[in-house]
């Protein structure tokens, strides 16, 4: 990555010795209980020797995310918002895994993750962002998510699989051939599709998608910005039905938000939105 792209206060963080990140863990533990058991959790669901086959559901799962909106031509705001992701994701509490980062062409407002690593934002809700802050929070919220493995989580729970029966040997990716074990993934991945995942794993989400923008650098209010213009978009439009439909409705996202933070990172609303580059790279909104 060119370290001249990134933000400067971003580049300052990651070359010092961050005596500021002693606070963050407990701001993290309090953002997510359940970063602390992050290794059980892996042990019991997913191993770490299997992050190829969590990628490799995420990779069919991405596959019809983009049967249904093929990414945007638009080679310019592709490799800006794949930077900004790769920068934030280095923040996370899985920086290792094989992360890209998309914008999906559709008018429709909205983003996705997808098991393993892949985040797509569409060009709809890009187009309602006003700097490089607020795509930093989205991208930061989809990116928690990954982290905590909610959509696994979510097709285990469609398909009625137990935690202990163990999700990827149920879709058994090694008999990739089958196709009634492939239709219980698809089965499984367009029903969270339809219906979101768990509004518990939406708030913590947000919670934690704001740390890790906050982390790389970024105002920590790019994500509640984005909820504000969001709350007041007509809910009507058709363009946010899906994202209304799977999502808890922005207001109760920034109620919930505004209790998480309270003051503390009132000291870093500081940091930069970069409004200048992000415009230049995707447009006024
Ligand atoms: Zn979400």
């Amino acid at each position: 990555m060119d370290m001249k792209k990134l933000p400067i206060a971003a580049a300052a963080l990651l070359l010092a010795s961050t005596p500021a990140f002693a606070d963050w863990g407990e701001l993290l533990n309090k953002a997510s209980g359940a970063i602390n058991t992050y290794g059980q959790q892996a042990t019991d669901v997913v191993s770490e020797k299997t992050v190829d086959e969590e990628r490799q559901i995420g990779s069919e799962w991405a596959a019809t995310l983009l049967g249904a909106a093929p990414l945007w031509a638009n080679d310019k705001a592709q490799r800006y918002v794949n930077d900004v992701g790769l920068w934030l994701a280095l923040h996370s509490e899985r920086p290792e895994l094989a992360w890209r980062f998309g914008v999906l062409d559709s008018p429709n407002v909205n983003a996705f993750a997808t098991p393993g690593g892949y985040v797509f934002v569409t060009r709809g809700l890009l187009a309602r962002m006003r700097n490089e802050a607020e795509l930093a929070g989205v991208l930061a919220h989809e990116i928690a998510h990954v982290v905590e493995k909610h959509h696994l989580d979510a097709v285990r729970k469609a398909q009625g699989i137990g935690l202990g029966a163990g999700l990827l040997k149920q879709f058994a990716i090694k008999d990739k051939g089958n196709a009634t074990v492939n239709e219980r993934l698809l089965g499984g991945v367009k029903e969270v599709m339809s219906r979101g995942l768990d509004k518990g794993d939406e708030y913590e989400a947000d919670r934690m998608g704001v740390v890790i923008a906050t982390r790389a650098g970024y105002d920590p209010y790019g994500l509640p910005a984005v909820l504000q213009t969001l709350q007041a978009l007509n809910a009507q439009d058709s363009t946010l039905a899906l994202m209304f439909a799977t999502h808890p409705e922005p207001g109760a996202r920034l109620d919930a938000l505004e209790k998480a933070m309270g003051t503390t990172l009132e000291a870093y609303a500081a940091q930069p939105q970069l409004q200048a580059r992000f415009q230049k790279t995707v447009g006024k909104p």
